[in-house]
């Protein structure tokens, strides 16, 4: 690339052209044209098609239920296999295949072939369920008998994860590419040991037979590892056998304390999940979100169905560890109690009472009631699952588990208490067997019906014995307390007997009057001992906890809602039904997107009833969708991106992007339109007898401007030229377009403003003394920045310049313009702030190093990126930076190009990288591109993004990186 040929330029320019620091952008050649090539034919550019297109869910599921009932219209009759369960989980009640008969003559190979594959597949999960219902000494058994049982189970089961739309493990395999490489895996049932080989971590893994020689046979219910020597432990799949409580030990013994525990389990193993998350909790496992930081939990609830609230709701919970007392603790703590609670003993259905007990060592009382609230969004997709399973009629196949509804539990480890869980004779999963705890009642004081689900509850059974007092005028703390009649009995103690002055003792106090009862109260509390006055608190303290949000008119539940974070409304979501019908308020969630800056709800899904008094929302969809897109720029899987190759070995020197259409002008004298969809080339645009340099696009017009001094005006839906603007008399170097008119501005000094839609020179604006070099037009005013130093504003109509912005002392490269501020970047390392309408300089923006090639200004915030290789984003208001984008993984050279949104800034740079950084913290999150070629001379020149896409321009000084345009995206499927 040549650098600026200054000579002929400082003929015309007063001002002399500086040295150029390494970096400095592209600079055209001479103004005038040096060749006229021969018109490229049409573009070659369209890249081979990308990867087989991902099905969204629906698609899938629809896919599967066709090929099903091609399956069923082929079945013989009656006594034929059923196909009800084809996921490896499911496989309860899976009858032997029936024989294979030899294929009728005549009947295809095909067909045969398919007999046998559904003889194999039925065999995998005959074996699957053996693996599911008996103990995993035995399954070492049935592996030791019979090895070919072990090929065909493994075949059968990569088949079946295959056809799910995302396999387990990959899930995993990225959550620990995205924790440290230090920490150590163990994988329990590992199969081919693909986390093992996917990770860098030091891995264990266990499984009955060696599919790779990675693998450590042995029965996972027994580990030849050192206790406390994993940090993470993997079931992946594999949470097999009966001793599943032996399994989840070993599992504990290996894992130091605050370790990992990550298991994907098919969702129909779980016979109860109410049970299952009741049981994990109290068994110490805790899901501790900081831990998660990074693993995206909300990402689970667009992917995994009828899991993902679930997972919000352990990161909810903060589950102190608890322990079973042993009977020496029960009876200190009883002893501590001093016979205020009388000694420790399982909690009986509806006695479960916050703060009570033993459990009370820390917040166990929230948790008590998480299980019951887990269910309500269970019930939720349930529901929801069903309708959908509803509306498409002639369905006889369950989709449970093969549609992706595929559960994944991460829990931290806590403390051990494995002593109730067990496997259902069907292989269920996890049976709770120990009786289940009562939720804290919801309903308010009076017990009025204020929302669904509520109940009334009964006066405490103590109470009614104790009798009443005296008949009460007001309402007393008792009478509070007995409607929570749960909690309130389990507080009484029943072994001791009432003292026989008990009652006159009350009686007194009851006549007393307010103040009196007070300082009675006062005296009564003086002559307590810790453990009373710790009783009155651990007594008194729930019953001041209310659902308020129940209590209040919908109106005002939901306006202090909308204080909420949208992660905090989804965990509210789960506290009970109410709260999720609050939670799921569309007005609600519209105004979560406004604040996001989404606009649109996506009305994919008809509004619908999920259940009584619950709507889906489109907005809260919308919501899910844009942070699924979010979270895929920050850490989905990069999939090779859309190669368009065109512009042979020229420089691609501007690039629009719009919509579906990319265009890409070059030093080639030509430009391309590119479909971002397709990848191909749509047109070329052939005309232009010098190098293209500048552009601008809006719908399917595209304007252009040249070393060959002129504009044109293109029709990018047939290519054809439509205008070409005479006027300029050297290099139009840059150009800004605003409804129909746009403003060039070259290497003549002069700026023009243009007709497109005539073709007509409106206005020449003179005053600049050297080249043009960038400029803003807002339909009003015309402001550009020159060689010559300064920044001028323009009045077009009259043709007057009404500031000329002093204090650059070097050449002005970039320019931003809100209406109200101008930004203007220079060569001289400094970015100045000025008032339009004033012409006042408000801030120097003093840090950098090198010359500002590039700025982007919304809202006040600008970024900038510079040939000093960072990034800076600053307040303009304040003039303050709030933020260099630099550190260990800065860019290596001059910053090309950069663009900014809410939450991300995206930049290019010559070291051949396209980088991505957090916006609010300045952190660099990764690397989007990365040429090989990139500190050899590959180099990604412009980069242009939309919301789902990223378009990068890139190519070489040296021939070592073909000229192309690479498209990436960051879509998701709609479901
Ligand atoms: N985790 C792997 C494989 C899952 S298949 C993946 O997701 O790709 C379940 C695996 O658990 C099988 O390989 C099976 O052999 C293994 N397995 C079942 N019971 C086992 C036991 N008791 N000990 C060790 N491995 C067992």
């Amino acid at each position: 690339m040549e650098r600026d040929r200054s000579g002929a330029e400082s003929r015309r320019a007063a001002v002399p052209a500086p040295p150029v620091p390494p970096g400095v952008p592209a600079e055209p050649p001479a103004d005038r044209p040096t060749r006229s090539s021969e018109p490229e034919g049409p573009g070659t550019g369209a890249s081979a098609a990308g990867p087989a297109r991902r099905l969204t869910r629906q698609q899938w599921r629809n896919k599967q239920k066709n090929k099903r009932r091609q399956k069923n219209k082929l079945k013989a009759g009656p006594g034929e296999e059923k196909e009800t369960d084809v996921e490896a989980g499911t496989g309860a009640g899976a009858s032997e295949p029936p024989a294979l008969e030899a294929a009728p003559v005549g009947r295809s190979a095909a067909l045969r072939a398919r007999m046998e594959e559904r003889l194999l597949s039925a065999r995998f999960r005959y074996i699957n369920q053996q693996l599911y219902t008996s103990s995993s000494q035995e399954a070492v058994k049935l592996f030791q008998n019979d090895p070919e049982a072990f090929q065909i189970y493994h075949r059968g089961f990569a088949q079946q994860v295959g056809r799910w739309p995302e396999n387990p493990v990959d899930r995993i395999i990225r959550y620990l590419r995205k924790r440290p490489a230090s920490l150590v895996v163990a994988d329990f049932g590992c199969g081919d040991c693909k986390i093992a080989s996917s990770v860098r971590n030091k891995v264990h893994s266990f499984d009955l037979v060696p599919l790779s020689p990675l693998v450590t046979v042995c029965d996972m219910a027994k580990v030849p590892l050192e206790a406390e020597s994993v940090d993470i432990a993997v079931f992946c799949l594999a949470l097999m056998g009966t001793n599943l409580q032996e399994i989840l030990e070993e599992a504990n013994r290996v894992l130091k304390q605050g370790g990992t525990l990550l298991v994907a389990e098919v969702a129909s193993r779980f016979e109860d999940i109410r049970a299952f998350m009741s049981a994990m909790a109290q068994l110490g496992f805790k899901s501790v979100s900081k831990e998660l930081k990074g693993f995206n939990s909300l990402d689970d609830l667009l992917h995994v169905k009828g899991i993902t609230t679930r997972i919000l709701e352990l990161n909810s919970q903060r589950m102190t560890c608890r322990r079973r007392p042993s009977s020496e603790e029960a009876a200190r703590a009883a002893a501590e109690e001093e016979d205020v609670s009388g000694p420790w003993e399982p909690e009986r259905a509806g006695e479960g009472s916050p703060g009570s007990g033993p459990e009370a060592n820390g917040s166990c009382g929230q948790e008590e009631q998480e299980p019951v609230s887990s269910t309500a969004c269970g019930e939720q997709e349930q529901e929801e699952e069903e309708e959908e399973e509803e509306e498409e009629e002639g369905s006889c196949c369950s989709e449970e588990g093969e549609d992706g509804s595929n559960v994944y539990f991460y829990y931290t480890i806590g403390e051990r208490w494995i002593d109730y869980l067990q496997r259902t004779e069907e292989g269920g999963l996890l049976r709770h067997v120990r009786p289940k705890m009562k939720r804290k009642s919801e309903n308010g004081l009076d017990g009025r019906a204020l929302s669904p689900g509520k109940k009334l509850c009964k006066g405490s059974e103590y109470s009614r014995t104790l009798g009443p007092c005296m008949p009460s005028p007001t309402t007393t703390f008792g009478d509070l307390r007995n409607a929570k009649a749960g909690q309130a009995r389990r507080r009484r103690i029943p072994s001791v007997a009432p003292p026989p002055e008990l009652q006159d003792w009350l009686r007194t106090f009851q006549r007393w009057s307010g103040p009196e009862k007070l300082l009675a109260l006062d005296e009564l509390i003086d002559r307590c001992e810790p453990s009373q006055i710790k009783y009155m608190m651990q007594v008194i303290e729930p019953q001041f906890q209310r659902d308020f949000i129940s209590l209040l008119p919908k109106e005002l539940a939901l306006y202090v809602l909308s204080f909420l974070e949208p992660r905090d409304l989804l965990r509210a979501a789960q506290t009970c039904r109410y709260w999720r019908v609050l939670a799921e308020d569309n007005l609600l969630w519209r105004e979560k997107c406004r604040e996001e800056g989404i606009e649109e709800p996506l009305n994919l899904r008809k509004r619908r009833l999920l259940s009584p008094g619950f709507m889906y929302s489109p907005w809260k969809f919308a919501f899910m969708r844009q942070h699924k897109i979010d979270m895929n720029w920050r850490s989905g899987e990069l999939k090779a991106p859309k190669v368009l190759k065109g512009h042979d070995d020229h420089v691609i020197t501007c690039l629009q992007f719009c919509g579906n259409r990319i265009v890409s002008g070059s030093d080639d004298n030509t430009l391309k339109v590119w479909s971002a969809v397709t990848g191909e080339c749509v047109q070329t645009l052939v005309g232009h007898t010098g190098g293209v340099w500048s552009s601008q696009m809006r719908d399917s017009i595209v304007i252009s401007g040249s070393t060959d001094r002129t504009l044109k005006v293109w029709n990018a839906d047939t290519g054809e030229c439509v205008h070409t603007l005479y006027g300029h008399t050297s290099t139009v170097r840059c150009m800004h377009l605003h409804g129909n008119r746009v403003v060039s501005g070259s290497r003549d000094a002069t700026l023009r403003l243009w007709d497109i839609e005539t073709g007509q020179c409106l206005h020449v604006l003179m005053g600049h003394v050297a080249a043009v070099r960038c400029v803003q037009y807002d339909g009003h005013k015309v402001v550009s920045g020159a060689y010559d130093y300064t920044v001028k504003v323009w009045d077009p109509e009259s043709e007057s310049c009404t500031h000329t912005l002093q204090g650059h002392t070097n050449r002005v490269y970039s320019l931003q313009f809100d209406g109200t501020h101008i930004v203007s970047g220079s060569l001289d390392t400094s970015i100045r702030v000025w008032d339009v309408e004033s012409g006042n300089c408000l801030h120097t923006l003093m840090g950098h190093q090198s010359l500002t090639s590039g700025m982007e200004l919304r809202d006040n915030i600008l970024v900038s990126g510079n040939a000093d290789s960072t990034v800076k984003i600053w307040d303009i208001k304040t003039g303050q930076c709030l933020q260099t984008l630099q550190g260990p993984s800065k860019h290596q050279s001059a910053v090309t190009c950069l663009q900014f949104s809410s939450k991300f800034v995206v930049t290019s740079s010559d070291d051949g990288t396209v980088k991505l950084w957090d916006l609010k913290t300045g952190e660099f999150v990764r690397n989007l591109v990365a040429l090989e070629s990139g500190g050899s001379g590959g180099v990604v020149w412009r980069i242009r993004a939309s919301n789902t896409k990223l378009v990068c321009a890139v190519g070489s000084r040296n021939g070592t990186e073909e000229t192309k345009l690479l498209v990436l995206d960051f879509d998701v499927d709609l479901k």
